[in-house]
């Protein structure tokens, strides 16, 4: 199975007045699964239906492997969809839904009955075949929904919430396998959700969607490290980035928190701006050097403790330390951080420099 290079050109979406996609622009390497993330109503799912072709675009292009497919019914794009809800037929047996779009295709039957064996036991469903789906489990039916969508062994996969409907424990679970098949056949995937941690455990690449308008397309790991504005270092991050509107002066940050910088250090520019900092990336000690604070709060989270911090210069901080570490509220502390922790951006929110202070006179 080879999957297309899938390229989306500046494309838009308009429902009435309403534009709920606004030029959005990525490509998707051949085998690259690409996770749509971003808050309810960003324009995901629009986004997924256009290119399925269940939608047609305002403006822009969709092209795979170089060629456009506007022009393309949806039975036509070589597609395989999975959506929230699995809407196998409830009348027809696994082995009957799997099969259906083989049917469709006219494919012969012999063949037929290899294909769906072959897909379902990947799935590891090949002993249920013979069974409705009321009589399966939620994760084997969306295994099922799996299937029938690969069964086609389309150019491009189409994931809409796929694991929304099951319950925490298979959801982890049935995120590694559909990434393993999906490796395994190099099947180039769009996943939609509004999971961040499902998106970064998931994808290669994430672009991350507010109000219809992409703000960043890049890896997990970029995305973690250097958001591009305050809405993706917000939203990508569990428990979220501290983040603090103020202004930077000489000797540190002043605002919705009082941050004065070490000695030596400077921020990247001078006047109104955002601060952040993850609660991960701070260090919570009894005493030494440091910010002092005092504990207002402990959420135990099992191996880790959220710490709620007010800061004797003022404002409050999230703290994230090991679990172990008996910190009570009204305990005074001390807040550590490298400068590699800040995050600095510009008074519209977007990132400046590599949050890195450098070094007066630097
Ligand atoms: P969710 O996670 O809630 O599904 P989403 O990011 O997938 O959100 P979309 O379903 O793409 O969002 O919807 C984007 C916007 O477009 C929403 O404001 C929605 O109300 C609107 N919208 C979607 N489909 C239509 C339609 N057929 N007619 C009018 N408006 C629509």
């Amino acid at each position: 199975m080879k999957g297309f290079r899938v390229e989306l050109q500046e494309l838009s979406k308009r429902f009435g007045v309403m534009e709920v996609l606004k030029g959005l622009s990525l490509e998707a390497r051949p085998g690259e699964l690409v996770a749509l993330l971003g808050p309810s109503g960003c324009g995901k799912t629009t986004t997924l239906l256009l290119v399925a072709g269940l939608y047609r675009p305002s403006r822009g292009r969709i092209l795979f492997d170089g060629r456009p497919v506007d022009h393309l019914h949806p039975k036509d794009r070589d597609i395989g969809m999975v959506f929230q809800s699995y809407a196998l037929y409830p009348h027809m047996t696994l082995e009957e839904n799997i099969a259906f779009p083989l049917r469709l295709k006219r494919v012969p039957l012999r063949e037929i009955k290899e294909r769906v064996k072959r897909i379902a036991d990947l799935l590891g469903i090949g002993d249920l075949l013979g069974r409705r789906p009321a009589e399966v489990s939620g994760g084997q039916q969306q295994r099922a929904a799996l299937a029938r969508a690969l069964v086609k062994e389309p150019g491009l996969l189409l994931l809409d919430e796929p694991l929304s409907n099951l319950d925490a424990r298979i959801r982890l679970q049935a995120r590694t396998e559909i990434r393993r098949l999906q490796l395994d056949l190099g099947i180039t995937t769009l996943l939609v959700t509004h999971d961040q941690g499902e998106a970064l455990a998931m994808a290669d690449r994430v672009a991350v969607l507010a109000e219809g308008v992409l703000q960043q397309y890049d890896t997990p790991e970029t995305l973690y490290r250097r958001p591009t504005n305050t809405f993706v270092a917000h939203f990508i991050g569990d428990p979220p980035m501290n983040i603090y509107r103020g202004r930077f002066t000489p000797r540190g940050f002043e605002g919705e928190v009082v941050w004065p910088f070490p000695e030596g250090w400077n921020p990247p520019f001078l006047g109104e701006g955002f601060l952040g900092v993850r609660p991960e990336d701070l260090q919570v000690v009894w005493e030494g050097e440091g910010l002092p604070a005092r504990v207002l709060l402990k959420e135990a989270l099992g191996r880790e403790g959220l710490l709620t911090l007010v800061l004797e210069a003022g404002g409050q901080v999230k703290a994230l330390v090991p679990g172990g570490v008996p910190f009570h509220p009204g305990d005074g502390v001390k807040v550590r951080y490298v400068p590699e922790a800040l995050h600095f951006f510009d008074s519209e929110g977007r990132r400046v420099g590599d949050g890195v202070a450098p070094a007066r006179g630097a």
